[in-house]
């Protein structure tokens, strides 16, 4: 395996910390040289491999490194750090929901991930790379830092958590633009925790400057190994259309554009080595309030294409709420293949409103699922490609949720609480809201409270009282007699 750069194409040691090309400054890759070697098994006999691992009770074989050749081949299992991340769920909508859509759909739910997020497949990766340099004497005392919108640090807390005391961690976070669910998670798993001013953009330059000048890993996607890990996501997708994706759409959040990146590599490597006969059409999504990905796709006319960052405004989608995605030439090699593979275009952007990602979140969740916002801004971005005919009503969507509801509730409870700052420009449409409700008798004689226990015949009548007004206010019918 080699680190190969996206600018220059001359290739680097795997086995030293790399993040840019030393020579020309460009993002790189990880190519893995025994790629040819893969084409001497035959797309049947690996898909027979891998639905045979899916059976196998080998921990460090249950997750993303089921697909071991395809992600950290020179990485021994033994190096491999499992805490229960991949092999994530993919649920079909209702069919209340695909009416409202217009076209059948799954979300696959990476917020299943240990630390609800999909950020763990690409720590998974890193941090067993960073593993493997340990036990080979290679890497000690390593300090493992990043700048995050949230997920990306609880996730490498809780992976350099697991590893102590080789490893520890230190975490950048844009202060006052992460939510209260995020913080508590690398402050929970013991990391090092800064909040800096500004917003992620900013962060992202603050650590990047740090790893030029002192000795870190840096844990962030422009690390390689990161987007190696966050490929086991369209693995996992080919496994269980049962290796068909033909009609098959991947809808994903752009935020630094490092999943989008994964996701058609992932793809482009299984189709080379003859496991899938198709690629599957790639749709990514932006908000209108973080959209240079969008706008950069916006010119039709591929050599007119320019890319210029965007300043960020207030967005629901936090966790994508980014204005010059480290990744972006990634995306633009990446998709240029893909489509060259394909034989047509492939890769489309959407953009969607603040006000559409609440909406389909709360929709969505509404039907059974727990997307997170990023998770409503695919759903959206899904729609309106549907209303755009960029896919038809024969296509079949898998729709990334990429994190847990229950991490982004306050921007929910902003809605519900008809709170969320003009700035997001979101309204609350009554249909979703949702508030408690206090039931109590009215007089506080019959009210217990912890440290007031009611006697008898009181207790009696406040339990009869709370009855009656719960069954009221759903209209329950008495049992007979
Ligand atoms: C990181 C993240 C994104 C954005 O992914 P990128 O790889 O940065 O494009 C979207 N949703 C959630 C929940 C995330 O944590
Ligand atoms: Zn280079």
């Amino acid at each position: 395996m080699v680190y190969e750069c996206l600018g220059c194409s001359k290739t680097h040691s795997i086995e030293t910390l790399l993040y840019v090309c030393p020579d020309c400054n460009h993002v790189l890759m990880i190519r893995n040289e025994q790629d040819q070697e893969h084409q001497s098994i035959s797309g049947d006999l690996w898909r027979r491999i891998f639905d045979y691992r899916k059976m196998l009770k080998i921990p460090s074989m249950k997750g993303i490194y089921r697909y071991h050749e395809f992600l950290g081949s020179i990485i021994p299992l033994e190096s491999v750090v499992y805490l229960g991340e991949g092999h994530t769920p993919i649920v079909e909508s209702n069919m209340r929901l695909q009416e409202k859509a217009g076209l059948r759909f799954f979300f696959k739910n990476d917020g299943q991930n240990p630390s609800a997020s999909f950020k763990d497949r690409g720590m998974a990766s890193a941090f067993s790379a960073l593993k493997y340099f340990m036990d080979r004497n290679i890497l000690s005392d390593v300090i493992a830092v990043c700048a995050s919108t949230g997920d990306t640090s609880a996730a490498a807390a809780l992976y350099a958590a697991y590893l102590q005391p080789g490893i520890k961690s230190a975490v950048l976070l844009p202060h006052k633009k992460v939510t209260p669910q995020q913080l508590s998670q690398p402050l929970g798993s013991g990391a090092k925790v800064f909040e800096i001013p500004g917003v992620f953009d900013d962060c992202m330059k603050v650590v990047e400057h740090l790893a030029s000048h002192y000795t870190v890993a840096l844990l962030n996607s422009k690390n390689a190994w990161r987007i190696l890990g966050q490929e086991s996501y369209s693995y996992e997708i080919a496994q269980d259309f049962d290796w068909n994706l033909e009609n098959v759409v991947v809808v994903v959040p752009i935020g630094n554009a490092g999943n989008i990146s994964a996701v058609m590599n992932g793809f482009m490597k299984f189709f080379q080595a003859g496991i899938i006969q198709t690629l599957p059409k790639i749709i990514g999504v932006q908000s209108e309030h973080a959209d240079p990905v969008f706008k950069y796709y916006l010119e039709e006319n591929e050599e007119k294409r320019e890319f210029k960052p965007v300043d960020v405004k207030p967005s629901v989608a936090q966790a994508a709420m980014i204005g010059n995605p480290v990744s972006m030439p990634r995306v633009i090699s990446l998709a240029r293949q893909y489509n060259q593979m394909t034989g047509k275009r492939n890769v489309f952007v959407c953009q969607v409103s603040e006000q559409e990602i609440m909406d389909w979140q709360l929709e969505a969740n509404r039907n059974g699922h727990i997307a997170c916002t990023q998770g409503g801004e695919s759903l959206a971005g899904l729609v309106k490609a549907y209303q755009t005919n960029l896919v038809g009503a024969t296509e079949t969507a898998v729709v990334d949720a990429t994190a847990h509801a229950i991490k982004f509730s306050e921007f929910q409870n902003l809605y519900f609480d008809g709170q969320i700052p003009d700035a997001f420009r979101v309204d609350s449409k009554s249909e979703f809201v949702n508030q408690p409700s206090l039931v109590s008798p009215s007089d506080p004689m019959l009210v217990p409270t912890q440290e007031k226990r009611l006697e008898k015949e009181r207790f009696t009548e406040f339990v009869h009282q709370v009855t009656n007004q719960i069954a009221q206010n759903l209209d329950l019918k008495q049992i007979d007699g």
